[in-house]
């Protein structure tokens, strides 16, 4: 758990300015959620946030501490994308713990994924199906670990995506699009685990979509962004009620 601090982030690609000073405090245990239309910055905000990406000034804090040096393993985040990205040979289970098999090796001991594999004790590798376990369950796939991604429909895959980031307990949450390739009955269904998760584990979640019905459903506050800057951060009521400028009221779909 962990407060997250972006202090005037700048990032240029090439000579073009795509974040154009971003400051933004979210609290310990919030679900923000950053919208916008698409290429307005919010992935290249989020790569940035969780060491995927480099700003060209501005500084970052997780936790109270800056992490501008850190790599991405180092900076206690998890971050779930749009596309799954499992691996397509090994069984749900063995996704799910790669973190945690991750973790215990070293150097050029480190292979992904070889969950059932690996050397070290029986206590370790029930330890390890123990949290692997608890993080199905929680996901409702508990059923479904013996399988491979292949076999999976999408919102089954989104949640075993969701469950790797689950057994490593880091300090926040970082979501991008995570619901946009599913089905719109899936989505809203999602919607709703995805923020019981952040109620139940009272982690930070930082979530970005292009969906402001989504945003307005999950967040406690919501962050609108435009073209590299943001335009307005507060509740989704307050947004509703008292946008900040028309484009606001546009994004969000309060009455003119
Ligand atoms: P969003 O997630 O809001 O759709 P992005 O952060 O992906 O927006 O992109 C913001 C802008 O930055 C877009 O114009 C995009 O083309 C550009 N951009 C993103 N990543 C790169 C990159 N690696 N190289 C060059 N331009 C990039
Ligand atoms: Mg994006």
């Amino acid at each position: 758990m962990a407060t997250v601090q972006l202090h005037e982030i700048e990032k240029s690609f090439a000579g073009t300015d795509v974040l154009k000073g971003v400051s933004l405090d979210i609290a310990d245990g919030e679900f923000l959620s950053l919208v916008g239309p698409s290429g307005c910055g919010k992935s290249t905000l989020l790569r940035i946030l969780a060491g995927l990406e480099t700003q060209s000034s501005g500084t970052v804090s997780i936790g109270g501490r800056l992490v501008d040096g850190l790599r991405a393993a180092d900076r206690d985040l998890a971050m779930v994308f749009q596309s799954y990205a499992l691996y397509p040979h090994l069984t749900v289970a063995e996704n799910i713990a790669v973190p945690l098999t991750m973790r215990r090796l070293s150097g050029a001991q480190r292979l992904p994924g070889i969950g059932s594999f690996l050397p070290g004790s029986r206590a370790l590798r029930r330890e390890i199906a123990t949290t692997v376990r608890e993080a199905a369950e929680m996901l409702d796939i508990a059923h479904l670990l013996d399988r491979k991604p292949g076999q999976l429909s999408g919102g089954q895959r989104q949640r075993v995506a969701v469950g790797r980031a689950l057994v490593r307990e880091p300090a926040a949450f970082l979501l991008d699009e995570p619901l946009s390739n599913l089905d719109a009955k899936m989505r809203v269904h999602m919607r709703a685990e995805i923020a019981q998760l952040n109620r139940r584990l009272g982690a930070t979640f930082v979530y970005v979509t292009h969906d402001q019905a989504e945003a307005m459903t999950m967040s406690d506050r919501i962050a609108v962004m435009m073209e590299g800057e943001l335009l307005q951060v507060g509740t989704p009521d307050a947004l509703y009620d008292h946008p900040a400028d028309i484009r606001v009221a546009q994004f969000i779909g309060s009455p003119a």
